[in-house]
């Protein structure tokens, strides 16, 4: 055997056992960062003109770096939007690197795209929304927030008139980040309904109420979430839809973290109203157990993102021949070239069909109301809300903001749990409090018993 090969075997058989070493792992040691000089001082110089070798580099990753890192999927990792995703959706996501697939036109990636489609198919039957509705993966809500509020704003322009003026987009305070984020790049304006609880079609009636004539008419997109990430509070769909509609305006729902729960049937009924939306995101990689990153947007009329999104090119032209007819993810969202970012969830979805999704899903909302039960028979802490799909938002009775951060750098200090503190509206001013964020049906009672009492 050349000596080519032998280093390619035994790199492979490392990666494998890594690999299957870590996804049997329930609970993986939870790493801590570290300064860049010191990661630097540990490691060396990894890229030289001669190559450190295979063996070299990846021991370096496995020992070093890699224990610098948080594992998302840790049981007792209730930060942010946590990710839990199944064994077989990281295994074919090394499928779908091995594979090699262009993912931007049919032509090239035809089998993968069918692949990517097939759980698209799902994901728009899940939310009811009409025939006819279809969408894209992306690389997450970010993206497809921003893909969906470009095609938004493409129809708005369909209206010449509107060319050159400036787009309002509304939502309330507690939309993502992204949202707002993505209005700036857009060059668009945002105007706020000023409260991050359940916003509803009075809310939008009275901030439009108030409004000028002109800045009416640049009103092109309201964007209702469907789980905050903050509170997994479930804006009023179907008030929203109707408000949308009697002003002809775009309807996005932001569901990225929410939209796994449109499986759940203990709170499918918060979601009335959604099939009524012009788009939807929902991010695979955060409730519906995809590896990063996987995102993605969903249109009630597809044409009009691809009027939106289609990009032209003299060497592009051959993809829209005849002969290459077919589906091209490239036409609906702002990306080209792509991964098959679809293809883990397609997999996993195949192997271990909807009914085992649907468990895990209603495990985190069995957890959150654990939890909430937990916290009201314990004396030290308290709900600041009744608990929101997998989201809990309580108090450690008599803490200070330092306190809080003080308890969240211990606990990850000692490898124990990564639960952050986060801060919510408490009159006209915002309490540093608590929050819980349940998605790895893995997660025990026991482990948020064990939280709690870190918080005696
Ligand atoms: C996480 C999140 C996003 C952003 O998604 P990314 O995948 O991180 O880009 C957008 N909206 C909501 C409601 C989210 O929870």
């Amino acid at each position: 055997m050349h000596n080519i090969d032998i280093e390619l075997v035994e790199m492979t058989l490392d990666v494998m056992k890594y690999v299957i070493n870590r996804i049997t792992k329930t609970s993986p040691e939870l790493g801590q960062p570290k300064k860049e000089e010191e990661l630097k001082a540990l490691v060396g110089e990894t890229i030289t003109s001669e190559g450190i070798g295979g063996e070299k580099a990846f021991q370096l990753f496995r020992d070093v770096l890699v224990k610098a890192t948080v594992p998302i999927d840790h049981p007792r990792h209730l930060a942010f939007v946590p990710a839990s995703p199944t064994r077989a959706a990281i295994m074919f996501d090394l499928v779908t690197s091995a594979s090699s697939i262009h993912g931007a036109y049919w032509m090239e990636g035809a089998g993968g795209i069918f692949c990517e489609n097939e759980a698209m198919h799902w994901l728009v039957s899940i939310t009811g929304m009409p025939k006819g509705s279809f969408g894209v993966f992306t690389s997450g809500g970010t993206a497809a927030n921003l893909s969906a509020l470009v095609a938004a704003r493409g129809q708005w322009r369909q209206n010449k008139e509107n060319n050159n003026k400036k787009g309002i987009i509304i939502a309330s305070i507690g939309a993502h980040s992204s949202v707002k984020a993505m209005a700036n790049v857009m060059d668009a304006e945002i105007l706020l309904v000023p409260s991050e609880e359940r916003m509803n079609r009075t809310d939008l009636e009275a901030i439009y109420a108030n409004l000028p004539e002109d800045q009416k008419q640049r009103i092109f997109a309201v964007v209702a979430t469907a789980g905050t990430t903050n509170a997994g509070i479930i804006d009023d769909l179907e008030g929203v839809a109707t408000f949308c509609e009697k002003e002809n305006l775009w309807f996005h729902v932001d569901a990225a973290y929410g939209g796994g729960a449109l499986l759940a049937d203990s709170v499918r009924h918060l979601f009335k109203g959604i099939e009524k939306a012009n788009s939807i995101t929902i991010d695979p990689h955060k409730w519906l157990f995809s590896p990063y990153d996987c995102g993605a947007v969903l249109y009630k009329n597809p044409e009009i993102a691809k009027a939106a999104h289609s990009q032209e090119g003299s060497y592009l032209e051959i993809f829209k021949d005849e002969g290459a007819h077919g589906f091209n993810p490239s036409d609906y969202q702002i990306q080209l070239t792509r991964r098959l970012r679809g293809l883990p969830l397609w997999f996993s979805l195949a192997m271990h069909g909807v009914d085992k999704y649907k468990w895990a899903v209603e495990r985190g909302i069995t957890l959150a109301n654990k939890a909430g039960e937990l916290i009201t028979t314990n004396t030290h802490v308290e709900l600041v809300r009744e608990p929101s799909l997998s989201c809990v938002i309580f108090r450690r009775i008599g803490w200070t903001p330092d306190d809080y951060r003080n308890w969240t750098y211990e606990n990850h200090r000692k490898g124990f749990a990564l639960v952050t503190p986060t801060k919510w509206k408490k009159g006209t001013d915002f309490e540093t409090v608590a929050r819980f964020c349940f998605i790895n049906p893995d997660t025990t009672d026991d482990d948020i018993v064990a939280i709690l009492e870190t918080m005696k």
